[in-house]
C-alpha cells in the first residue's frame, strides 16, 4: 500500500461526511492488517451524544469487516493539522499494531505520528491482566 492510497481515502471520505449541525467535516482511512483500506466520514446526529468521529466509523468499519488490527490511519478535516480525539485515540490503542498515524491536508503536506507521540502512558487490554 502506498500512503498515498491512505491519504487520497481520507480525502474523499471527508466529502462524504454528514455534518449537519457543526458543518465541520472530517475524513478517515485505515489500513488494516488484511490489506484493505477501509474509509469513514464523522456524523453528526441532533441529539448529539450519538455522534462518531470519522476515525472511529473507518477503524469499527474494518474490525467489523474481519480485520483484526489496524496498521495505519490518516486523518483529514476542514482545519488545518486536525488531530484525533481523545476517544479515537483510545480506541487506537485498543486495535493498533505499530499504528502508524498521518495526519493530512493534502497529499503533500502530512505529518506522521505514532500512537505513543499522540497517547502516552495509555491503558490497554496488558494493563487488565
Ligand atoms: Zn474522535
Amino acid at each position: 500500500m502506498k500512503k498515498e492510497d491512505l491519504f487520497r481515502g481520507a480525502l474523499e471520505a471527508k466529502k462524504k461526511a454528514y455534518v449537519p449541525y457543526s458543518n465541520f467535516h472530517v475524513g478517515a482511512a485505515v489500513l488494516g492488517d488484511d490489506g484493505k483500506i477501509y474509509t469513514g466520514g464523522n456524523i453528526e446526529i441532533a441529539s448529539y451524544s450519538p455522534t462518531i468521529c470519522a476515525e472511529r466509523v473507518a477503524i469499527f468499519k474494518a474490525i467489523s469487516e474481519g480485520a483484526k488490527k489496524i496498521k495505519a490511519i490518516a486523518v483529514t478535516g476542514d482545519a488545518k493539522d486536525t488531530f484525533p480525539c481523545g476517544v479515537c485515540r483510545q480506541v487506537m490503542v485498543e486495535f493498533q499494531e505499530d499504528l502508524k498515524i498521518y495526519i493530512v491536508n493534502s497529499l503533500e503536506d502530512y505529518q506522521e505520528f505514532s500512537l505513543e507521540d499522540l497517547l502516552p502512558h495509555s491503558f490497554s487490554n496488558e494493563d487488565l491482566s
